[in-house]
């Protein structure tokens, strides 16, 4: 019987490479949950085959059988039962097999312990009274809008699971803790920075486009704008990549205007590199006084995004 780390990975959205300059073959790699935020990258190698696994940072964090890494992993007992009658099968895939298998796909998929939020379903309840407590109502319907998840346990655990398509394809996701978990948000991975958060839904037009830094600030500028011909796209961070500038090319278009809204923190920074935007063709705004970012804006001062927008331009530098 050998464990199906990579089902287990995948369920769980845990990321892992199969290949790299420092793979030996046969190998998964995973961070560490033994050195956690201090393992810069992947350095839990796991043997699929044979089922042995070690941290290449410290030799004390290795085991022959998975329970030691699937208790540092999933954080209890009865956990790890679960999963490994879940995923401890008599039949071995072969990693060629699986890359096979994936390459044909089209996009990526949503792991299976990501669930829907719905405002009636108790097992969501903590996740509902978060997204109401932050002022997006009704839960259900704003959720379904954005497919917005869950998480009990795993590397998201208490994390609302915002997905990024893109035309269509599931490119990544991010992780928003809802209680003082650190980090705040949780990335899939680095193919995130190089796609817009509601791509998708800004492929549809209208009279403007905002271009935020923060995932919750994004959700909420599009869910109260959307009804005044206002969409927003995040940026994921504070800076503008290729692929997100080439995004944003294309999307303007299909605006009558492109408002780049940045949070009070990332003035500076973003002043420096306001000649960027400039090349994109996007005005920057920033926000009005007392408004720490913009998912604190109120609905009126949204509307005003469609409108005059007089108060964002104050002490703008503009374009
Ligand atoms: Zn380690």
């Amino acid at each position: 019987m050998a464990f199906d780390w990579i089902g287990f990975f995948e369920h769980f959205g845990i990321p892992y490479v199969t290949s790299g300059p420092n793979v030996a073959e046969g190998n998964v790699y995973i961070q560490c949950p033994f050195c956690g935020g201090s393992d810069p990258s992947q350095h839990m190698g796991v043997h699929l085959e044979r089922g042995m696994w070690g941290c290449w940072r410290d030799r004390k964090h290795s085991g022959r059988k998975p329970d030691g890494l699937l208790l540092a992993i999933l954080g209890s007992r009865s956990d790890v039962a679960r999963a490994k009658e879940r995923f401890l099968s008599s039949s071995f895939v072969p990693l060629a097999k699986r890359e096979e298998r994936r390459e044909g796909k089209e996009s990526l998929r949503l792991p299976e312990a990501f669930l829907p939020i719905k405002a009636f379903d108790p097992k969501s309840g903590r996740f509902s009274r978060y997204l109401r407590r932050r002022g997006f109502y009704p839960v259900s319907a704003f959720a379904d809008n954005y497919d917005l998840r869950y998480c009990h346990y795993g590397s998201q655990a208490w994390r609302i699971i915002i997905p990024a398509w893109e035309s269509g394809r599931l490119i990544g996701w991010t992780g928003r803790a809802i209680g003082n978990r650190y980090p705040r948000y949780k990335d899939s991975g680095p193919e995130l920075k190089e796609t817009l958060l509601n791509h998708d839904s800004a492929l549809l037009g209208g009279r403007v486009l905002v271009v935020v830094e923060g995932p919750f600030d994004c959700l909420w500028v599009d869910w109260v704008g959307r009804e005044f011909g206002v969409r927003a796209v995040g940026l994921f961070g504070k800076s503008v990549s290729s692929g997100q500038a080439s995004l944003l090319f294309r999307l303007k278009r299909r605006f009558e205007k492109v408002v780049l809204l940045l949070d009070a923190d990332a003035r500076s920074a973003s002043l420096e590199a306001s000649r960027d935007y400039e090349a994109l063709g996007l005005k920057v705004a920033f926000l009005p006084k007392g408004v720490g970012d913009p998912a604190e804006l109120s609905i009126t001062q949204v509307m005003g995004l469609a409108d005059g927008i007089e108060p964002f331009f104050n002490g703008s530098k503009g374009v």
